[in-house]
Parts: C-alpha cells; sequence; structure tokens
C-alpha cells in the first residue's frame, strides 16, 4: 500500500531531497578529483602556503611552492612534479615528457646548483634513474644534515634570453620590483632597474625598455625578439602578488627564458618576513 499520511509522504520527500543531496555531492566530487587530475597545484592558495610554511618555523619557501603561488598569480613556471621514490621520478618525466630537469627539494638548501642538486637534460629512464641517485648522493655529501622533501621533476626549457624579475622590500616605500637581462647583465654589469610597487603597464614597459640590455629583446644575431608582452604580464603579476602578500620580505624568478612568444620561469624563490 501506497503510504498516504501527510507525514510518510513527509518522510518521503525527505528521502528524495536526500537522494538530490547525494547525487550533487558525487558531482562535485568527481569535477574535484577532475580537477586534481589535471590542475593539482592550482587548488592550493598563496596563503595556505605561507600558513604551512609559519608553522613548521619556515621562511624560504620550497621551489614547489614558490612556483605554486606564481601560477595562482598568473606567473608561467615549468611544468614540475615532486618525485619522492626514482621510480616516481621516472614516471613523471614520461608523463611531462623528456628532456627534464631534476632537483633537490629540501627546506634547508637554497642554492642549490651549489650543492649539486640540479641535473639538466635527461633525456631518459635510465639517466632520470642515475639523476636522481646523483642528486641525492651530492646532497649528502655537501650537506649531510639536511632534510630531503623530494626531488623535482620538471620539463626543461629550451635556452633563449634569459630575464630576471626580483622583489626587494624598501623599509619605508614597501616592496620594489627589479627587472633585468640574466646572467653577465644583472651579475656583473648592475644593469638593472627598480619600481615602487603596485606598478602601472606604463612602468612595467618603461622598466623594460631602460636597461641597457634592451636591444638584445628586440632580437640580436641568433636570439629571436622576446614577448614583450609577456615580460610585462610577468612584471605586474609579481607586482599584484607582493601588493596583495606582504609576508613576502624577497622574491627571486631567476632565471625566466623569454620566447618569441610566452616565457618560462626556470627558478623561483620566496623569502618570507
Ligand atoms: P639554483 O639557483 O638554486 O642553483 P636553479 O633552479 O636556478 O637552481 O637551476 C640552476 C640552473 O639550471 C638555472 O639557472 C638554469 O640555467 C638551469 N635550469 C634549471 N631548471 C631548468 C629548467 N627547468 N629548464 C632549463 N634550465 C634549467
Ligand atoms: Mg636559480
Amino acid at each position: 500500500m501506497e503510504p498516504t499520511s501527510g507525514h510518510a509522504s513527509h518522510i518521503n520527500l525527505a528521502k528524495i531531497n536526500q537522494k538530490i543531496l547525494s547525487h550533487k555531492k558525487l558531482q562535485l566530487n568527481i569535477a574535484i578529483k577532475g580537477l586534481n587530475c589535471s590542475r593539482p597545484q592550482t587548488l592550493v592558495k598563496a596563503s595556505d602556503i605561507f600558513v604551512d610554511a609559519y608553522k613548521e618555523g619556515r621562511k624560504y619557501l620550497l621551489e614547489t611552492e614558490a612556483k605554486t603561488i606564481c601560477m595562482e598569480y598568473g606567473i608561467p613556471v615549468t611544468r614540475f612534479k615532486l618525485a619522492k621514490t626514482w621510480k616516481e621520478a621516472v614516471k613523471f618525466a614520461e608523463e611531462i615528457g623528456y628532456p627534464v630537469v631534476l632537483k633537490i627539494v629540501s627546506p634547508d638548501i637554497i642554492h642549490k646548483s651549489d650543492v649539486g642538486g640540479v641535473i639538466i637534460n635527461i633525456k631518459t629512464a635510465e639517466d632520470v634513474q642515475k639523476a636522481y641517485e646523483q642528486i641525492l648522493e651530492n646532497v649528502k655529501r655537501h650537506k649531510t644534515e639536511a632534510k630531503i622533501v623530494g626531488v623535482l621533476v620538471q620539463e626543461m626549457a629550451p635556452s633563449s634570453t634569459e630575464i630576471i624579475v626580483g622583489v626587494t622590500k624598501d623599509p619605508q616605500f614597501g616592496p620594489a620590483i627589479m627587472f633585468g637581462l640574466g646572467g653577465i647583465f644583472v651579475e656583473v654589469l648592475k644593469d638593472v632597474t627598480f619600481r615602487i610597487a603596485p606598478i602601472t603597464e606604463n612602468e612595467a614597459r618603461e622598466m623594460i625598455t631602460e636597461v641597457k640590455a634592451y636591444p638584445l629583446l628586440r632580437g640580436y644575431r641568433n636570439l629571436p625578439p622576446a614577448d614583450i608582452d609577456a615580460i610585462v604580464k610577468i612584471l605586474l603579476n609579481t607586482s599584484r602578488l607582493v601588493t596583495e602578500h606582504q609576508e613576502i620580505k624577497e622574491l627571486d624568478l631567476n632565471p625566466i627564458m623569454v620566447y618569441e612568444r610566452g616565457a618560462k620561469t626556470v627558478d623561483a624563490r620566496i623569502i618570507l618576513e
């Protein structure tokens, strides 16, 4: 017999509602799973990363964390995945596509190549395994007590014109954005320019054209002309990032490869207050 009382139909309605709810939940779970598969890093917010670092007593963010924050702010980075075993590293290298770069991830190592923690241009699974073991060995030798989080597998960015975008904090004016071309231009010639954040698009364009090495960005010999709009976008997004997050004391995108179309940040460092 069909239930006819108001009470019974009320229960039925509740059941139906529950069904709809659980179906919605299922759909939501599927959607979240889908997001997790394709873009796991973008679900983590900059503020969560800062909180976790502070909780662990760290002021230097791991490359994975710094690059995840860059992604949140539309700053292009090389694709990456954190491996905990050499087998996982091989799997990730195959997913990312050869050639790849392997790098040590440790809260105790700021300058990774100084301790033999970076191996570039790895082209086969066998070499991934070798590089993985080599990096761990190098780090153990140079910095025995370093805590190892894992080994980062990342896409190898083809070499091109290199630029550097940095941020330092002025005690009076707050974060200042720095721009220059990579290598000797910044390190030897100190050919850099600064603006106090937040910067406008015009200021970003001025920064790019006022460094002495600017003609190189317009193309020179075997260097193709660089995508100026891509650099402008990186400068503006960096400005927005450090304006919205005063927790950042220093930021260093070094180097960023700039192509005829687009750009890619190869290494990102963030130091917190
Ligand atoms: P660190 O500055 O901590 O020593 P980096 O991540 O900058 O380490 O790596 C050192 C150098 O290796 C970079 O300056 C760059 O020349 C090269 N390199 C690192 N990662 C990549 C990459 N994904 N693609 C191409 N070159 C890379
Ligand atoms: Mg570097």
